[in-house]
């Protein structure tokens, strides 16, 4: 099977790992603040706080900017289930804005009149979460203005987009937002095995991320209530979790980071070759419409069948003729919202309807570094004899 995403591992990177498996710290060692130096050299950050996966990074988030029960987080639908499951971690009630039908990112008009509904209606978000869906930067301008105006905190779910740049500027400097969450998942564009970053401007910010990724325990001099106990003493100060990096993970990180220019540039000539090869189908289907000050991360590469008539049928018959021929063709994403739990608390169907007439035609076709032109040759030659 051609898988749709892939990690790329090499021998520099081995030998990077085995130099943690064979010095004395295997976790909480120097790797990991040397993989937070090279994140915050590569997105401009000023604070970086690696953690285990960026689940933990969105949980740690939302409690760094005070997310409480009761308080509202709102989220794109066309996003994996962890965009939402933060705010519930923090007992906050989840709500879903619509995705634009070209971008398939959150819709920075839905967004501003939700806002205005909610406003008068005095149910306004404390948090958002934006989700760089495959690695395409939202409208961040736009989304940054209107969560300035109703006094809302922002996250960027960079996920998808560890390496995009917005406005000729690096996803994660957080020029538009509090903090801005990466993952290193194996099919994400780098990877640590389990991992996640989070990336702030904010001092306070940061330091209350470090200490949640830890119990809540500080050793730090200038932060300790009492002084002079003895060497031994640390401070447990607010109720923390362990959502720690190991230093093999971030040796890991670190060695693959190296290589992101070229994993960058090898998923946008992939890209480029599917948009030409596909333009010719634009009447059947639809690519995903880039932003002319965007540079997407192309974690993704992905087709919609256009809404028309049985569109979910032919896609699924479109899915399994694809499996069928070894293609690991996926689907990215239900909205998040049609999930059983998120039901049982209440969405109903239609709720947001470009999220759903998008994830009726969606597929994801295979994109990653080390996929060869012949495999993307057969993955388009498959394509066209269906449509
Ligand atoms: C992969 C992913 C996550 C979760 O990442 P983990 O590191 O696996 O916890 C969160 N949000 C989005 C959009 C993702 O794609």
């Amino acid at each position: 099977m051609i898988p749709y995403g892939r990690q790329h591992i090499t021998a520099e990177d081995i030998a990077a790992v085995r130099e943690v498996l064979e010095s004395d710290f295997l976790t909480q060692g120097p790797a990991l603040p040397a993989f937070e130096r090279n994140i915050a050299k590569r997105c401009q950050a000023q604070y970086v706080v690696a953690v285990s996966n960026a689940t933990a990074a969105l949980h740690l988030a939302c409690l760094a900017l005070d997310l409480q029960p009761g308080d509202r987080l709102w989220t794109s639908p066309n996003s994996f289930v962890a965009s939402a499951n933060c705010g519930l971690y923090c007992d906050a009630e989840v709500d879903f804005v619509d995705i634009d039908p070209n971008t398939w990112n959150i819709s920075t008009t839905a967004l501003a009149q939700k806002l205005q509904q909610a406003e008068r209606d005095g149910v306004l978000p404390k948090v958002m979460v934006v989700v760089h869906f495959a690695g395409l930067p939202c409208d961040m301008a736009s989304i940054h203005e209107l969560c300035q105006r109703y006094r809302i905190k922002l996250i960027e779910d960079a996920s998808h987009a560890v390496g995009a740049r917005y406005r000729d500027e690096p996803v994660g400097n957080c020029r538009y937002s509090d903090i801005t969450v990466f993952s290193f998942h194996p099919v994400k564009i780098v990877t640590t095995g389990e991992g996640g970053a989070l990336t702030t401007q904010d001092p306070h910010l940061a330091q209350r991320l470090r200490l949640l990724r830890s119990h809540g325990i500080t050793r730090e001099p200038s932060l300790l209530t009492q002084t002079d106990i003895g060497g031994w003493y640390y401070e447990q100060q607010l109720l923390g979790y362990n959502y720690r990096m190991t230093d093999i993970a971030a040796a890991l990180g670190s060695s693959q980071l190296q290589r992101l220019d070229q994993y960058l540039a090898r998923r946008a000539e992939l890209v480029a070759n599917y948009q030409q090869r596909l333009a010719h189908l634009s009447d059947k289907l639809l690519m995903q419409h880039a932003a002319p000050d965007s540079g997407s991360s192309w974690h993704l590469f992905v087709i919609a069948l256009r809404h028309g008539e049985n569109v979910a049928g032919s896609r699924k018959n479109l899915y399994q003729h694809m499996r069928q021929a070894g293609i690991g063709v996926n689907v990215h994403y239900r909205p998040i919202y049609l999930q059983p739990y998120y039901q049982q608390l209440g969405f109903g169907k239609h709720y947001c309807v470009n999220a759903e007439h998008y994830y009726e035609g969606a597929l994801t076709l295979p994109l990653h570094p080390q996929l060869t032109e012949a495999e993307q040759d057969f993955v388009i030659t498959t394509l066209e004899s269906q449509l």
